[in-house]
C-alpha cells in the first residue's frame, strides 16, 4: 500500500485538498498530513477536513530564508518518521516551495495539485512563489487544459502534466448546504494590501458601497488583506461596508458561497464563487482565472472598479453558469495519477525540472507580459471590438481610429495600418510603381522584412555599408551605391538609434530619389525636433510582440503624401477602392489588413508609447552609468542630432582589451542568465541563401533578368566591399532591454557584464 505525505501550509490548501486526501484513505492508502502554520491554522484545516498527522511551525523571528529552511527541516523530520512514497502540495506558501526543495534531495516524486494557475504579472510576489512551487514538482495535475498548456509552455514535461478537473465541488459539497440568511454582498480583498494605491483602493471600494445601496445589499468584509491596507493607506470605509474581523477560515468560505454577490482580487475566491453559482466582479486583471471569465462566472471590473456598477447590475440579472470545471471526480483521477507514479517508481525519479528563470529572478521579457505594457486597457477594448460583432476593419472602427491617433502621435498626414511591418515596408516600395530591374539602395544589417518586399516588387536590392559604430547607412555609403538604375532609398533607423539623415536627404533630393524610413525599430527616436519617421516620403513601422508596441503582428505606413497614402491603402486592400464611385482591382495586391482586435490592441497601446520610449531611455541610461568604468566596451548613447529610441541595447566589444571579444563575453553573460545576442544577425543580408544563388524563385530571379548587374558576378555583393557592416557585426553584443526593466534588473545585468568584463581581461 502507498504511503502519501500531504503537505499543508495553509487553511485555503487543506480545504483544497481534502477530498483527496478522503479518497485516498477510502483505498486504504496511508496519508498522513504534515500542517506547516500556527496551531489556530490547524484547528482551521482540520474543521476543513484535515486533521494534521504531524505539526511544525516557523518562529516568529524566522523570515525568508530562515522560515524556508525550518519548512524544509520539519519535512524532513516528518519523512524520517513516516517516509512517504510521494509527496503532494499545493498553493504557494512556504511549505510548498520548501517540499520542492526537500523532495530532490530526498528523491521523493513531489506531486502538485491544482498546479498551473498563472496571473498575468510574474513580477508578482505570489506569482513568483507559486511558479517556484510548480517548477520544483516532479508531476503535475492541473483543473483545465490551458493549465496544462501554460506549464507545458514553461518547458516542464507534458507526459507528467494530467488534465484532472477540480477538486473544489466535492470540498464544497463536502462543507454541507450553507443556511440561508439575508442577501448580502461579500468583500474579499485578499491582495489589498500589497502594493495597492490608495486612490485606487478608495475609488473601488466608493463604487462596491454605491453599487450595493443602490439594490438595497449590505456590504460585508473578509478583514485579512483589508483592514492592513486600510490603516496603512489610511482609508475611510465607505458607509454601508463593513468588516467582519473575527471570521475563521470557515466563516469566510460560507461567506463566499452565500453572497449575492462576490467582489474579488482573489484567484482562490473567484474559483470558489464559480463552484458556488455566486457571481465574481473581479477587481484584478492579473489574477484572473481565465476558465472563470470564459464561463461567464467572473466579470473583470477594472482595479478602481471602473466597470463595476454596470457589472454590478448584469451579475443580479443573470442566473449561474455552469461552472467551467467539469462534473469529472477529480480525486479519482488524481489517486489514478498518484497510483501510477507509484506504480513505475522509475519514471517517476525527479528529475530537476527547468528552472522558470536562469539564475536568479527572471528578466522582464518582451516575449511575455514581464516585459509588455498589455493589460486591462487591451482586455477592455478588445471586448469591445468582440461584443460589436464586427471584426474586420472595413466595417469597424477600431483600425481607422488607430490610423488616425498614430497620424497626429507622429505628425503626418496619414497612417495606414497593416498585418506586419513587413507588409508596411512592402506597402512603401509597391507604392513607389517601381519598374522590373530598378535598383533601391539599402542597407545589409536589417530584418529580412525590410529587404524581401524589394524583390517582390520587381526590383533589385543594392546593399550600401554602414558605419561601423552606428551600424546605419550614411550619405557616403549610399552614394557609392547609386547607378542609373536607382529609384528609391530605404534606411533602417537600427535599434533605434536615427540614421544621420541631413546628408542623406541632401543626397536624395539631388537626384529626386525618395527615401523610406524603416522605423520599426524606433518609434519616438527623434533628429532634432522631429520625430524619425517624418523626414522620408514614407514610413514604416512593426507591431510585432517585440517591437515598442504592439499587436502580436502588425504594421503601419505613413505619409504626407495624398497620392502615396491612396497607393499604400489599396496595396493592403487587394487595391480594391473602398468608397470608391466605381471600384476595380487595379494592380496586383494581397489582402494585408490588420484586424480590429489588433485594431483594438493598438489603440490601446498608442497612449503608453510615449511612456515606453521614456523608460526605455532611463533604462539605457542607468545601465550606462552602471557600465561606464568597465574597459573596452563601447555604449549606445544618442547621437549628436537626436535622441536614440532604444529598441535595443546594442553596445560593442573591443576584443584588443576583453580577448574573444562580443562572443565570449555574451556566451558568458548567457551562462549568467542574461539573454543576449552576439553579432546580432550573425552576417550581413546578402549573405543569406536567398541573395547567394538569386534563382531561388521566380520573384528573386526576375529582376536580375532586367538588369544590367547581371553580367557581374552573381551575387554582386560579397563581404569585401563591406567593411563597415562586417566589423559592425563582429563587435556588437545585442541585449534585449524593455520598459519593465526596473533598477535591480538593470543592476543584475551590469553585473553580469561586468565579471564577464573581468573574466575575459584576466585571460
Ligand atoms: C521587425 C522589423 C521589420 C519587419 O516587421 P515584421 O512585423 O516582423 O514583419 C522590418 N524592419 C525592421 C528594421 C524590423 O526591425
Amino acid at each position: 500500500m502507498a504511503r502519501v505525505l500531504v503537505a499543508v501550509g495553509s487553511c485555503s490548501d487543506a480545504f483544497g485538498l481534502a477530498p483527496l486526501v478522503h479518497a485516498c484513505r477510502a483505498a486504504h492508502w496511508t496519508v498522513d498530513v504534515a500542517w506547516f502554520g500556527d496551531a489556530d491554522g490547524a484547528r482551521d484545516a482540520a474543521a476543513l477536513g484535515l486533521r494534521p498527522t504531524t505539526s511544525g511551525a516557523a518562529l516568529p523571528e524566522q523570515t525568508g530564508a530562515r522560515r524556508d529552511a525550518a519548512a524544509i527541516d520539519f519535512l524532513a523530520r516528518t519523512a524520517e518518521l513516516l517516509p512517504p512514497d510521494l509527496v503532494v502540495t499545493t498553493g504557494h506558501g512556504t511549505l510548498a516551495r520548501a517540499a520542492g526543495t526537500w523532495s530532490l534531495d530526498a528523491g521523493v516524486p513531489l506531486v502538485r495539485v491544482d498546479a498551473g494557475q498563472r496571473s498575468g504579472d510574474a513580477a508578482d510576489r505570489t506569482e513568483r512563489r507559486r511558479r517556484a512551487a510548480d517548477h520544483a514538482a516532479t508531476h503535475w495535475c492541473v483543473a483545465t487544459d490551458l493549465q496544462q498548456l501554460e506549464l507545458a509552455r514553461e518547458g516542464l514535461p507534458t507526459s507528467r502534466i494530467h488534465t484532472v478537473g477540480s477538486l473544489l465541488p466535492a470540498a464544497l459539497a463536502a462543507l454541507g448546504a450553507p443556511a440561508p440568511v439575508p442577501p448580502f454582498v461579500w468583500l474579499a480583498l485578499e491582495h489589498a494590501d500589497a502594493g495597492a494605491d490608495a486612490t485606487a483602493l478608495g475609488e473601488l471600494l466608493a463604487r462596491v458601497a454605491a453599487a450595493a445601496r443602490a439594490h438595497g445589499l449590505p456590504v460585508h468584509a473578509a478583514a485579512p488583506g483589508l483592514a492592513p491596507a486600510l490603516d496603512r493607506l489610511a482609508i475611510e470605509l465607505p458607509a454601508g461596508i463593513e468588516l467582519r474581523r473575527n471570521l475563521d477560515a470557515r466563516g469566510q468560505l460560507d461567506a463566499a458561497r452565500r453572497a449575492r454577490v462576490l467582489v474579488t482580487d482573489s484567484a482562490g475566491y473567484q474559483a470558489l464563487a464559480a463552484v458556488a453559482g455566486v457571481p465574481c466582479l473581479l477587481a484584478a486583471v492579473t489574477t484572473a482565472r481565465p476558465e472563470t471569465v470564459r464561463s461567464g462566472a467572473s466579470q473583470l471590473v477594472g482595479a478602481r472598479g471602473e466597470r463595476l456598477p454596470e457589472a454590478f447590475d448584469r451579475a443580479l440579472q443573470r442566473q449561474p453558469a455552469p461552472h467551467p470545471y467539469g462534473d469529472r471526480d477529480a480525486a479519482a483521477a488524481i489517486r489514478a495519477v498518484l497510483d501510477a507514479i507509484v506504480a513505475a517508481p522509475d519514471d517517476a525519479r525527479p528529475t530537476p525540472a527547468p528552472a522558470p528563470a536562469g539564475a536568479g529572478p527572471t528578466l522582464p521579457s518582451d516575449g511575455d507580459h514581464t516585459g509588455r505594457t498589455l493589460g486591462d486597457d487591451e482586455v477592455a477594448l478588445v471586448a469591445v471590438a468582440i461584443r460589436s460583432g464586427t471584426l474586420n476593419s472595413t466595417r469597424g472602427t477600431f483600425v481607422t481610429a488607430f490610423e488616425r491617433a498614430f497620424a497626429r502621435w507622429l505628425g503626418t498626414r496619414h497612417a495606414i495600418a497593416c498585418n506586419s511591418g513587413s507588409m508596411a515596408v512592402h506597402a512603401a516600395i509597391a507604392a513607389l510603381g517601381l519598374q522590373p530591374g530598378d535598383e533601391v539602395v539599402t542597407t545589409p544589417i536589417t530584418d529580412m522584412g525590410a529587404l524581401t518586399p524589394i524583390l517582390y516588387e520587381g526590383a533589385v536590392p543594392v546593399f550600401a555599408d554602414v558605419d561601423p559604430t552606428t551600424r546605419n547607412v550614411t550619405a557616403a555609403t549610399i552614394a557609392a551605391q547609386l547607378t542609373l538604375r536607382t529609384r528609391a532609398i530605404v534606411v533602417t533607423h537600427l535599434f533605434g538609434l536615427p540614421c544621420d539623415l541631413a546628408a542623406i536627404l541632401a543626397l536624395a533630393r539631388a537626384r529626386n530619389l525618395p527615401v523610406i524610413e524603416d522605423c520599426a525599430q524606433a518609434f519616438g527616436a527623434t533628429i532634432g525636433d522631429r520625430k524619425v519617421g517624418t523626414f522620408g516620403r514614407i514610413a514604416s513601422f512593426s507591431l510585432q510582440q517585440g517591437k515598442h508596441i504592439t499587436t502580436g503582428e502588425g504594421g503601419i505606413v505613413a505619409t504626407d503624401d495624398d497620392a502615396l497614402a491612396r497607393r499604400l491603402f489599396l496595396f493592403v486592400n487587394k487595391a480594391w477602392g473602398y468608397g470608391d464611385p466605381k471600384p476595380d482591382h487595379t494592380f496586383p495586391a494581397l489582402n494585408g489588413r490588420l484586424s480590429e482586435l489588433q485594431g483594438a490592441v493598438a489603440l490601446a497601446q498608442l497612449p503608453k508609447l510615449d511612456d515606453v520610449v521614456r523608460r526605455r531611455r532611463a533604462v539605457a541610461a542607468d545601465l550606462r552609468a552602471r557600465l561606464a568604468a568597465v574597459r573596452g566596451l563601447r555604449l549606445p548613447d544618442d547621437p549628436p542630432y537626436g535622441t536614440h529610441a532604444y529598441w535595443k541595447f546594442a553596445f560593442d566589444v573591443d576584443a584588443g582589451v576583453l580577448p574573444g571579444g562580443a562572443l565570449a563575453l555574451g556566451k558568458r553573460m548567457q551562462q549568467a542568465g542574461i539573454n543576449c545576442v552576439p553579432r546580432y544577425v550573425q552576417k550581413p543580408a546578402f549573405e543569406c541563401a536567398l541573395f547567394q544563388d538569386w534563382r531561388r524563385a521566380p520573384v528573386t530571379w526576375l529582376p536580375l533578368q532586367h538588369n544590367p548587374r547581371r553580367d557581374g558576378p552573381m551575387p554582386p555583393f560579397t563581404r569585401d566591399g563591406y567593411p563597415g557592416a562586417t566589423a559592425g557585426l563582429e563587435s556588437v553584443v545585442v541585449l534585449p532591454i524593455n520598459e519593465r526593466y526596473r533598477p535591480d534588473d538593470t543592476a543584475r545585468v551590469a553585473a553580469a557584464i561586468a565579471a564577464a568584463a573581468e573574466d575575459l581581461a584576466r585571460g
